[in-house]
């Protein structure tokens, strides 16, 4: 499984992180499929997160409100354009998922909503500059999987 990010996403994430300091900020990522097991991050809703791990059960209308305007922009080509992941930053520590956060992901692709995969993208900004980031995989029956590390 390859997973990258648009360079535009990228400026994106940049930018909102110099915005929020040491808020933890997070959303829903948006990806294409480009080939089998090979995706692009080309679009992610941002919410402030507010007290632990509250984006994983972050209201489910906000996440269908996003997912709804993603799927009318890209025509409804879901097995293109769909659902890839989440994502949040850790503006105060490394990028490696915390124990919470591999036990939500596991809990979101085991659990009873329709999503039997899901990337986690985690994002920090060094020295104002430089976007450090981990992607985590997250299958049904498997263990997790750490497929970028920087
Ligand atoms: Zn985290």
């Amino acid at each position: 499984m390859r997973i990258e990010i648009d360079p535009a996403v990228r400026r994106r994430l940049k930018t909102e992180l110099r915005w929020s300091g040491r808020r933890e900020i997070g959303g829903v990522l948006m990806g294409e499929q480009l080939a089998a097991g090979h995706f692009r991050v080309i679009d992610l809703s941002i919410d402030t997160i507010t007290g632990s791990a509250a984006h994983f059960v972050r209201s489910e209308a906000e996440h269908v409100a996003a997912l709804h305007d993603f799927f009318e922009r890209t025509g409804g080509d879901y097995a293109r354009y769909n659902y890839l992941g989440e994502w949040h930053s850790h503006p105060s520590f490394r990028v490696r998922p915390s124990e919470t956060d591999v036990g939500s992901m596991t809990d979101l692709v085991e659990g009873e909503r329709n999503i039997t995969f899901a990337a986690l993208l985690i994002v920090r900004l060094d020295m104002w500059l430089h976007l450090r980031h981990s992607i985590s995989l997250f299958v049904r029956g498997q263990p997790p999987q750490m497929i970028h590390m920087s």
